[in-house]
């Protein structure tokens, strides 16, 4: 990571110059060390970005009075520092000598401080962004026997991907690209919010830290379209409602993840109880008192025959051993719930029948 030079040094200032000093002397520097006038030459290139991130946050009050905050703590001296704390400074830096010419401090030194400084001034980790990962999430109802067989389920979506025109860099053909004039390259802005300032992606690079001359015309500039794709999402059996399934290199640009969060829709007969399977079965008050042989179906479409037996009471649960979800090598159940329907209306004489029933057996009514 590179090192980071006094801001006060970059402008050539004292740390109790004004506004105004601070002013003439970034223009002085940024018209000496301006790309125009130094074509070619990386140095100055630095110099200049260096210069204009030292104003940058110089200028303004509220950075300003961080950055000194952090400063304090030695943090950014650079060589010959001119007795800014300089003692503080040195133990700051655990055992490093203070006074050699290499002392630009590396930022990363400074732990949970380096973040702070990073969410205030926008200065990047290692790796960039070029690195960071996008992805892209989504959701998909699914039906309940796809979730506990497992299957394949083709879901379409409008997904980024690289603008073909312009290969990603959203430049028309021809143009040149230069450093972003809003974020000086730094691909992010900060804006203040409480104690501190935080950093959004720059509105007018989009992050890139460079804008073209002339915009691609087929994205616009944002170096990317937005495509329907159509991805199949290999559902695993025995998924739970609510899981979230990231599939590698099926997002952004085809390099960033998709999330797809699994829903389950619910089934007319079957619920989960874990890896079992429970299912309600209708029998009647004949089948309940006498007992019976029912057909009912697996989530498989098996057909399997149960039998009741005699005097089976209303919710009462029957097992079919090993036709539940199967996950991990683990089996579960299927259970039959049994629920008694009772008639509605009864004809006189079927009245008649149930009542002699009912003094046969000692039933009050
Ligand atoms: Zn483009
Ligand atoms: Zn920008």
């Amino acid at each position: 990571m590179a090192g980071q030079r006094d801001y006060y040094q970059v402008l050539g200032v004292a740390e109790t110059a004004t506004t105004d000093e601070i002013k003439k002397a970034f223009r002085r520097l940024a018209k000496q060390y301006h790309p125009d006038r130094n074509p070619n030459n990386p140095q100055a290139a630095d110099r200049f970005k260096e210069i204009n991130e030292a104003h940058d946050v110089l200028s303004d009050a509220e950075k300003r009075k961080k950055y000194d905050q952090l400063r304090k703590y030695g943090a950014f001296a650079g060589p010959g520092s001119g007795g800014v704390n300089p003692n503080y400074g040195r133990g700051a830096r655990r055992g490093r000598t203070g006074t050699d010419e290499s002392s630009d401090f590396d930022i990363s030194d400074l732990g949970g401080l380096g973040d702070i400084f990073s969410s205030i001034f926008g200065r990047r980790g290692a790796g960039g962004r070029e690195a960071e990962a996008e992805e892209v999430e989504t959701s998909v109802t699914i039906p309940f026997r796809v979730a506990a067989l497992g299957g394949s389920v083709p879901i379409t979506l409008a997904m980024p991907e690289v603008c073909p025109t312009c290969g990603g860099n959203g430049a028309a053909k021809g143009a040149t690209v230069n450093q972003c004039p809003e974020c000086k390259g730094r691909g992010t802005v900060s804006f203040g919010q409480g104690g501190f300032a935080v950093n959004r992606p720059c509105p007018v690079c989009r992050g890139k830290g460079t804008v073209p001359s002339q915009r691609c015309p087929t994205c616009q500039g944002a170096g990317e379209v937005r495509v329907e794709k159509r991805v199949n999402v290999e559902i695993p059996a025995g998924v739970e409602d609510g899981a979230r399934l990231r599939l590698k290199n099926q997002g952004p640009k085809g390099r960033g993840d998709l999330i797809v969060q699994i829903q389950i829709a619910a089934d007319r007969f079957f619920r989960r109880e874990g890896l079992d399977l429970v299912g309600v079965v209708p029998i009647n008050l004949a089948q309940a008192l006498l007992g019976s042989r029912i057909k009912v179906k697996t989530l498989d479409d098996k057909r399997v025959v149960l039998r009741i037996p005699p005097g089976t009471q209303h919710g009462q649960k029957f097992r079919i051993p090993g036709h539940g979800i199967e996950k991990n090598g683990r089996h579960g159940d299927m259970y039959v719930e049994a629920h008694v329907t009772l008639p509605e209306k009864l004809s006189a004489e079927e009245q008649e029948a149930v009542k002699s029933f009912a003094e046969k057996t000692g039933m009050k009514y």
